[in-house]
């Protein structure tokens, strides 16, 4: 065994297989894996092992498209060819218009990445599989790429390659520590001896958080068992003279494939079991829970009624193993939040469709710290601190309850919730808000016409596009008040936090005691990271002088990450998290300056504190930090108040907005005026596919102002030629926004994808953001949308189509 290597990768199911194999694909040829037991002994050897190109975002489909291209190589490698049953197609059954309606939009994502489904009615569906009964059937989404492939093949494939390629596998060695030493480099202590190395990787299947306590952090990953069955021999498949194609159903929760002559069928049962909570029998090796067909009564009957031949047959094997799930059901690949050098590739559902391409897109972010595509859906620090195994465990349930049944637009579904509170929330929902999530926390979305209001889901606008009207109205002629919760705040003090931000920021950021500024950070290869707002304050009875970094909600562990990973040796630079601490009340709208004049003492005209200002006050009794920045474009300020003087701060705020008409408002009348000022959401519109130039961020960045981190690189790419450009477009549709990641079309090209969308009120119009072809990027080009299956046609306009000149929000 080596006692020194660059990686290792600890794991031998198929997520460690195809890193290490996509390690060396990267030209990391140093590295090595070791397995506690046999390869693929965990849960990969019994998995049903479907591959499918389905995916709900584009990173998800090119991910897939990814292993199933190097599935098929592999299939095809003469020296060692394995079983891939590739394009026998597969169908996705609907039993509701809204459910087609959301794979005409899947399949609109799916063609901006080259991949073709189809959406097809019922007849055409039985037609493609024979066994099937159009009862309680409208039509399904058809993938023809859908197949299987013998997963304990695949994975020794996998190891071959890798292995010819200079990569080590060790079997039989569990690893039993792991130590970090200063330099942030690890060592791997196993039952054989230690091995040295840089950059370590948990890909430990269900067993992931036994490892990662070894390095004293918890994922939010929890097992579940999941059954399946395989029938003896049924006549009509094997004179059938086809392979039948893949079922999966939403309607009674079941996949169901062809193995052999018979047929393989997995059951989502809604009584469903966690598995391993109380910890896993070191034992429990290359084996299965006991049966419980019991459990999936229910299952079964929609599944003998969908395919009547499946009563005619027996079982003659049942496979109950545990699978793993994460809060969002998406696995966490990258990262390990708040460590260095450490990775993880868990969490996997379904591992073997994706493994090949999460191993793909793992191994680029070791090896260039960034993959071709924004891994921030399956990133590991989308999820803070509140995800523990309790809410996993909710969640996985949750979400094993609903394998089948994506999530619709603004659907936030309700177990473990709420996770994150203010003191406010109890009160807001008295108000009659409704809720979303956003890392955990529940925001106001809007404020409900009744208790029992209940918008339909749909792609299209729904019932609630008078209530956000109303909220926008207010804002625009009045004042509105909005609690923001959860938005990232880190405090940065010492000497050097100015010439600190300097390097990550690629632009000028005021240094200004009382200024706010917003900047721009870029990852090594000049591509858009993270954005945030600098707020500079001068000491006082609250602190020394400090800079509020202010960004996303759910940026709280990436931008902490990346932030104090940039930290230079000797330089003097304190960050610390506020974030759990305070919270934001948004007071927004023509009298906003009256209400605040009224609750804080000191002057707040125009000339006193112009917008971009921040200052210290009280808001009656409480402590606050008011800045005057505004995300919906009219005049607007950002009250950060401590969370134990929050509710007092409320109280005071609602009192002096009585006599100017003050209502509460929410997340979702903010996004629509976002849309209206062009202000770009991160991880929606801001991503690490596209530089700051490609961006339309060309105001934020100063190549001369010295040395900033992707500096280089961008020069590079400034002199080359943009690959695509962000617009805004009007849409031609007055029934349904523009959805994130449906493709636009111009002639018969895929030339752009959605980005976010959304009704502008004040201005009437359809609006959204999108990346297209640069050539295409003219203000007045047309094009058009693939909108649900329907073409509309789309307009690039010119950004802000509201108050372009933003007089509004400088009051
Ligand atoms: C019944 C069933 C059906 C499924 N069907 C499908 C399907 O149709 N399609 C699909 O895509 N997915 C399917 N899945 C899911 C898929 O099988 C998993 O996502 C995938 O196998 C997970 O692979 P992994 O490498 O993450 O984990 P594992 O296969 O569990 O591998 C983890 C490895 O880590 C090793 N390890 C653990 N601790 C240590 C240690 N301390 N030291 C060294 N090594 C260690 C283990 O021994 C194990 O080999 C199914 C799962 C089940 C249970």
């Amino acid at each position: 065994m080596k006692s020194r290597t660059q990686v290792v990768v600890i794991g031998g199911g198929i997520a460690g297989c195809s890193t290490l194999y996509h390690l060396t694909q990267e030209g990391w040829t140093d590295v090595v894996l070791v397995e506690r037991n046999e390869l693929t002994s965990g849960t990969t050897w019994h998995s049903a092992a479907q591959v499918t190109n389905f995916g709900m975002n584009q990173t998800m489909v090119g991910l897939k498209t990814h292993s199933i291209q190097l599935y098929r190589e592999l299939a095809e490698d003469p020296d060692y060819p394995i079983n891939y049953h590739h394009g026998d197609g597969g169908i996705r059954l609907a039993n509701t218009e809204a459910q087609m309606q959301g794979y005409r939009h899947f399949a609109s994502i799916a063609r901006g990445m080259d991949v073709q489904f189809e959406v097809i009615d019922a007849a055409e569906c039985a037609r493609r599989h024979p066994l099937i009964s159009t009862e309680n059937l409208i039509g399904g989404l058809w993938d023809p790429m859908d197949g299987d492939i013998d997963p304990a093949q695949l994975c020794q494939a996998l190891a071959r390659r890798a292995r010819k390629a200079g990569a080590e596998v060790y079997r039989n060695t569990p690893v039993t520590a792991l130590t970090q030493h200063s330099d942030d480099t690890w060592t791997v202590h196993t039952e054989h001896g230690d091995i040295d190395c840089d950059i370590v990787v948990n890909a430990c299947g269900y067993r992931v958080n036994e490892v990662s306590a070894m390095m004293g952090v918890h994922h939010p990953v929890a097992s579940m068992e999941h059954q399946y069955f395989l029938t003896e021999e049924i006549p009509a498949i094997r004179d059938a003279g086809q392979r039948m194609p893949l079922l999966r159903c939403p309607i009674s929760d079941y996949y169901c494939r062809q193995e052999k002559n018979g047929l393989l069928l997995g059951f989502y049962e809604q009584d469903c079991k966690t598995w391993g909570m109380d910890g896993i029998d070191p034992n429990f090796v290359n084996a299965l829970c006991p049966d419980d067909l019991d459990r999936v009564t229910d299952v079964l009957e929609g599944a003998f009624a969908r395919m009547p031949a499946l009563m005619e047959v027996g079982v003659h094997t049942i496979v109950n193993g545990p699978i793993t799930y994460t809060i969002d059901g998406a696995p966490l690949v990258g990262p390990i939040p708040g460590k260095r050098n450490a990775f993880c590739i868990i969490g996997l559902r379904a591992g073997l469709g994706e493994g090949g391409g999460h191993g793909w897109l793992l191994a680029q972010q070791i090896v260039h710290g960034e993959a071709c595509y924004d891994t921030w859906c399956i990133d590991p620090r989308r999820f803070a601190g509140h995800a523990n195994v309790e809410l996993t465990a909710l969640k996985a349930i949750e979400d094993y309850q609903n394998e089948f049944r994506f999530h619709f637009p603004h659907e936030h579904r309700p177990a473990g919730r709420p996770a994150k509170t203010t003191p406010l929330t109890p009160v807001l929902a008295a108000e009659g808000a409704e809720f979303t999530v956003v890392n955990g926390w529940e925001r106001v979305n809007y404020i409900k016409p009744s208790p029992d209001f209940s918008p339909t889901l749909s792609f299209d606008f729904d019932e609630t596009f008078d209530i956000i009207a109303a909220e926008v109205a207010n804002v625009q002629t009045g004042v509105g008040l909005a609690e923001v919760n959860g938005f990232n705040r880190i405090e940065i003090t010492g000497a050097d936090r100015h010439s600190f931000l300097d390097q990550m920021f690629c632009g000028t950021v005021t240094r200004r005691d009382g200024r706010v500024g917003l900047g721009y950070l870029l990852n090594h290869h000049g591509m858009v990271k993270g954005e945030a707002t600098v707020a500079n304050l001068a000491a006082s009875d609250r602190g020394p002088s400090r800079v509020w970094y202010g960004s996303a909600a759910a940026s709280e562990l990436h931008d902490m990450d990346w932030l104090s990973q940039h930290v230079r040796p000797g330089e003097d630079v304190h960050l610390r998290s506020l974030t759990n601490d305070q919270t934001i009340l948004v007071l927004a709208g023509p009298k906003a300056r009256d209400v605040l004049s009224a609750c804080a003492r000191g002057d707040w005209s125009a000339a006193a504190f112009p917008w971009l200002s921040v200052r210290e006050c009280f808001i009656g009794i409480a402590p606050a930090t008011v800045m005057g920045v505004s995300f919906s474009g009219e005049l607007a300020y950002e009250i950060h108040i401590p969370n134990a003087s929050l509710y007092a701060a409320y109280l005071v705020l609602r009192q002096a907005g009585d006599t100017h008409g003050l209502k509460l408002f929410g997340a979702r009348a903010v996004d629509s005026m976002r849309m209206e000022k062009s202000f770009l959401h991160w991880k929606a519109d801001l991503i690490t596919e596209f530089d700051p130039f490609e961006t339309g961020l060309d105001r934020f960045v100063k190549l001369n102002k010295g040395a900033f981190i992707g500096r280089e690189a961008l020069q590079k790419r400034q002199a080359g030629r943009p690959h695509k450009k962000l617009v805004a477009l009007q849409i031609d549709s007055a029934t349904r926004p523009a959805h994130p990641g449906a493709s636009l079309i111009h002639g018969e090209h895929v030339v752009g994808t959605i980005t976010s969308g959304d009704w502008g009120h004040r201005t009437g119009m359809n609006l959204a953001y999108a990346f297209v072809d640069p050539e295409l990027a003219e203000i007045g080009t047309g094009m058009k949308l693939d909108s649900c299956g329907q073409t509309v046609p789309a307009t690039v306009i010119a950004p802000s189509p509201y108050d372009p000149e933003f007089r509004r929000m400088r009051g």
